[in-house]
């Protein structure tokens, strides 16, 4: 034991890492040198393989050119007229299918077609419309007050920008990150629902689970004029082929770009 403590307190300062070492030469303590280390820069966690590596361009642009050539035409699969309809639609989204949104928002829109009946529309009346999309409660609360707070703040109109529509109830980015490409067409940020982070993760695009921490890591290697159709293509793949249990490898048209390639299983 007395070797190992005394192996510890003699690492040659060329092998710790940068914080660390240099709290070393400064005299701090062991313990607080390593609670420096641990808030080394990015570069650091790329070794302890947290982040995603750099990935190659042109594998990048091989993944892009068969998502495109395979889903040229696709968009949001969530039913909606105007800004408005999207950004509740997406709100209801959350945990459940866009199918599932599709069949409940017909009857809202048509009792509630503004933010300003949506506001003053009854709860009970709200969660009745709403129930077969789940957390049925939470999410009438949230889409009566997303529509008070476009009504008292931004009136009437869908705001444009991130910031403002994250001051929406309901409304995290995921949710305005659809509403302002889908709608306004502006690049704000990659979608990342549970497909995306799954294909992403499966493609080796990212590392990670957290969805705020994938989005980051997709914003550095997907080219921003591809960011909305990248989301949803990406979705519609999850749905379609790169299932969440089996995926469909022997029908992907990303096989030969996939590390994770499993031919075990085929819809055939
Ligand atoms: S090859 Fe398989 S795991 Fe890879 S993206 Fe395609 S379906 Fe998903």
């Amino acid at each position: 034991m007395a070797t190992t403590k005394a192996a510890k307190k003699l690492t040659p300062p060329q092998k710790l890492k940068p914080a660390a070492r240099k709290a070393a030469v400064e005299g701090i303590p062991a313990a607080k040198a390593r609670a420096i280390a641990a808030k080394e820069p990015v570069s650091a966690k790329v070794k302890r393989g947290k982040t995603a590596k750099p990935l190659a361009p042109e594998r990048i642009r091989a993944i892009l050119d068969a998502l495109q050539k395979t889903y040229p035409n696709v968009v949001c699969a969530l039913t909606h007229h105007n800004a408005f309809e999207l950004t509740i639609a997406t709100i209801l989204s959350a945990q459940t299918t866009d199918v599932g949104v599709n069949k409940a928002t017909p009857e809202l829109f048509r009792m509630y077609p503004t933010p300003n009946k949506l506001a003053d529309a009854p709860l009970p009346e709200l969660e009745r419309i709403i129930k077969s999309t789940g957390f049925y409660r939470a999410k009438a609360k949230n889409i009566k007050g997303a529509a008070k707070v476009l009504v008292e703040k931004f009136g009437g109109k869908v705001p444009e920008t991130i910031e403002e529509l994250t001051e929406l109830p309901g409304v995290a980015r995921k949710t305005a990150n659809v509403v302002l490409g889908s709608w306004f067409g502006i690049a704000s940020g990659v979608v990342v629902d549970t497909h995306v982070g799954r294909l992403s993760r499966r493609l080796e695009l990212t590392k990670q689970d957290d969805p705020v921490k994938v989005e980051q890591d997709l914003e550095k290697v997907i080219p921003q004029d591809h960011w909305i159709q990248f989301s949803h293509e990406l979705i519609h793949h999850g749905r379609q082929v790169c299932i969440a249990r089996k995926p469909r490898c022997v029908d992907c048209s990303l096989e030969k770009l996939c590390n994770s390639v499993d031919k075990t299983w085929s819809s055939h």
